[in-house]
């Protein structure tokens, strides 16, 4: 049960312990897509130094266009499972097909995206799992939308649910979406369940992240999850939101900066 009256304390999910929620701080970064073998790994070596308790790829892509890039897919997790065992991070994986479910064997915390928030046999599917679930607010659903979606998994015996907030549709066109942090006091008050922001999706532009992840972590947040690429203009998918290896390293010590005080 997703309701926090039912629980007594926060809840920490502990990935090979690796730690999130309940005073528990993590950053998860890396590439929108995997690429390449070179690309994700050496973008793993470098958010690592830089901090991060994650790393995220996606192998299997939710593109607006059937023309664009759709991801390396099976490929894309194995390359994934290279870089973990390279750099001994967990991984993160967006899952769009439950069929794919045995794929996802490697993948440490697998991911449902926005646009499957309310795909609810999806979700029943992964709470009959024992996968740590990082669940996306939709598009354009509200929060108790996005909570009852968590109650699906939940419903199932898979009590593991992060929640990430990746912006919402509003009518303004300066950012990709509109990065909606008064989420944060919000499921405080109403969940357990560990919640993460996502500024480089909500913003849509890589100049906007490092401010709004500072905010994110003043205000509360368990952790964020920031796109990292090695050479964001030829990026696959979402480069002008991604952050160089420099400039994540710069977010990153500002972001554990003022951690200690949020
Ligand atoms: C992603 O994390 O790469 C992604 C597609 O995110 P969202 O579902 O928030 O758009
Ligand atoms: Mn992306």
């Amino acid at each position: 049960n997703a309701n926090k009256k039912f629980h007594n304390e926060r809840l920490v999910v502990d990935v090979n312990g690796v730690k999130i929620g309940g005073g528990e701080f993590q950053i998860i970064a890396g590439p929108c897509s995997v690429e390449s073998r070179e690309q994700v790994c050496y973008v793993a070596e470098c958010v690592k130094k830089s901090g991060a308790g994650f790393l995220r790829g996606g192998a299997f892509k939710p593109r607006t266009s059937p023309y664009a890039f759709q991801g390396l897919q099976a490929e894309g997790i194995n390359l994934l499972q290279e870089a973990k065992k390279m750099t001994g991070l967990p991984i993160v994986s967006e899952i769009m097909n439950i069929t794919h479910l045995p794929l996802f064997d490697p993948v440490d915390v697998v991911q449902v995206g926005a646009r499957n928030m309310q795909n609810f046999e999806l979700l029943k599917e992964l709470g009959r799992t024992n996968k740590v679930i990082l669940l996306k607010r939709g598009l354009a659903n509200t929060i108790d939308e996005l909570l009852m979606s968590a109650e699906y998994i939940m419903a199932g015996g898979n009590e593991n649910v992060i929640l990430c907030e990746r912006g919402i549709r509003t009518f303004e066109t300066r950012t990709r979406n509109t990065l909606d942090l008064s989420i944060i006091p919000v499921l405080k008050k109403l969940t357990h369940l560990p919640v993460v922001i996502d500024p480089s999706h909500a913003l849509g532009y890589s100049y906007m992240v490092k401010p709004m992840a500072l905010a994110a972590t003043a205000a509360g947040a368990d952790g964020l999850m920031i796109e990292v690429h090695n050479d964001p203009p030829h990026a696959l998918c979402d480069g002008a939101q991604s952050l160089t290896p420099d400039a994540f390293d710069d977010v990153a010590k500002a972001v554990f900066q003022i951690r200690p005080f949020a």
